[in-house]
Formats: structure tokens, sequence, C-alpha cells
């Protein structure tokens, strides 16, 4: 397992929805790493469900998540849309397979056979086995950083943007022996519910969190409802280790 998700620290992930300029990216990312974020994640290619929305700054924003990470010192997590941009991603920490790419099983095998961690969130509508499955095709090819992600699935209710479906994270700690994380920014869809659905996944025992924050939450280029700021995220930091600690995990 990889050391950045060691099973022995909470690993806390931080960081925009997309990067947007150098200033917004190198800015969180020092002020996320101040409220003890160990990662910065932010989308340079951003899988959007219009084509007519802002799909990300691309190669120019891999190299701004590079200057941040040589700023802060701050490791990057960042999405791969496809095969083709892999040569972009060498200088990347962790790679991240979004849930719309979670059956694609070509990116998947690709992902595999890098010597780099890979961040794999669950696809909206896909079950626990085909989660796993996903994770597998990526183990086969013999990389065995792989971190699970929960980010919510599809139901019925749209009054939340997805609903994060907290139980599968102790039942994929029993079934794997892969660090499994939770995404309530992508769960919930609601900045507002975020901190409490952060703190409920903590108890749960997941190994970390995906938090989006952006600095400017009104103007953010991507998701911006769901972004809390770097403010709200230091003082969710800190009731997270009370929480953690209460539930007999500290
Ligand atoms: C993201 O993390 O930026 C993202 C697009 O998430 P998901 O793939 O879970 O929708
Ligand atoms: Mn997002």
């Amino acid at each position: 397992m990889t050391a950045l998700f060691d099973q022995n620290r909470f690993t806390l992930i931080a960081g925009p929805c997309s990067v947007e300029s150098e200033e917004q990216i190198t800015g969180i990312a020092r002020a996320v790493k101040a409220a003890g974020a160990m990662l910065l994640r932010g989308g340079a290619f951003k899988p959007r469900t219009s084509p007519y929305d802002f799909q990300g700054l691309k190669e120019e924003g891999i190299r701004l998540l590079l200057l941040a990470k040589a700023e802060t010192g701050l490791p990057v997590v960042t999405e791969i849309t496809g095969v083709r941009e892999l040569p972009l991603f060498e200088k990347v920490d962790v790679i991240q397979i979004g849930s719309r790419n979670m059956q694609n099983f070509e990116l998947l095998k690709e992902v595999g056979r890098l010597g780099k961690p890979v961040l794999l969130k669950r696809g909206m509508a896909a079950t626990l086995r085909e989660f796993l499955m996903s994770a597998e095709y990526i183990l086969a090819e013999g990389n065995e950083d792989v971190i699970l992600c929960e980010r919510g699935i599809r139901t019925f209710d749209d009054y939340t943007r997805n609903t994060l479906d907290l139980a599968v994270i102790p039942l994929l700690k029993e079934l794997s022996h892969l660090p499994v994380i939770a995404d309530p920014s992508h769960g919930t869809g609601l900045a507002r519910l975020v901190p409490p659905m952060a703190l409920a996944a903590a108890a749960t025992g997941a190994d970390g969190l995906m938090i989006e924050v952006h600095n400017d939450p009104a103007h953010a280029l991507s998701d911006g409802e769901q972004a809390i700021t770097p403010e709200e995220f230091a003082r969710l930091t800190e009731r997270i280790r009370g929480v953690r600690k209460a539930a007999g995990l500290l």
C-alpha cells in the first residue's frame, strides 16, 4: 500500500473541483495545507455533463497543479479522462479515475501498468461488486496502490446530488485490504451538508476524505454549490479529529 495512504493515518485530500488559475490553486493549496490536508486535489481534465460547460485547463491545469505542489510540498491528485492523456500525468502523484470512467476497462488496465497510486471513484450506478471488480482490473496488472472512494450513488431522491452510501465504507474494509475514503462533496452536492457527512464518514472508519475547497465558491468554474471555504475546511479538520477520537479510531 502506498505511503500516502498509510493505514495508521487519516488522509485528508482537499482542493478545488477544477484548477482555474495559478493564484487560485496555489492560494487554496497553502490554505488547505495549513488546515491539515496531506494531498492537494484539482481537476485539469473535467468530465462535464454539458459540452458547453468549462472542460478544465487540461495540460495547463496539470502544470499549475505541479506548481502548487512545488510551492507547498503537497502531493497532487488529479483525474485522467482518457488513455491519450497519460504522458501528461508523469509527475502527478496520484491518478484519479472518476465515477464516469469506473468501468472504462482499457483505462483501468493502462493505469494498472503504472507504478503510482490510483484513486478509484465508485461509479454513480455501480454495485459494490462492480466497484471491487474495477479495482481488480488495476490490481491484476500489477499495481497494488489502489484507493477506493465512495462518492455517492444515484437514487430516487434528487434533493441531494447523490446519496452518500456510508454503509459501504466498513463493508469495503471488510471485503478488501485497500484504503477506503469518502467524498462528501460529490456525495451531497451541497456545501452545508459536507461537514456533517464528512464527520459521519470519519466515524465509520474511513481511511480519509476527499473534499472540494474553493476560496470563492460563488464564482467557481465548476461545482461551486458543493465547495466549502478554506476556513470551513480548517474548522472541519478539527472536528474530524474529535469524532475519530470519540469513535475509538485514534
Ligand atoms: C471529481 O472528483 O472532480 C469528480 C468529477 O468526481 P466524480 O468522478 O466522483 O463525479
Ligand atoms: Mn467536482
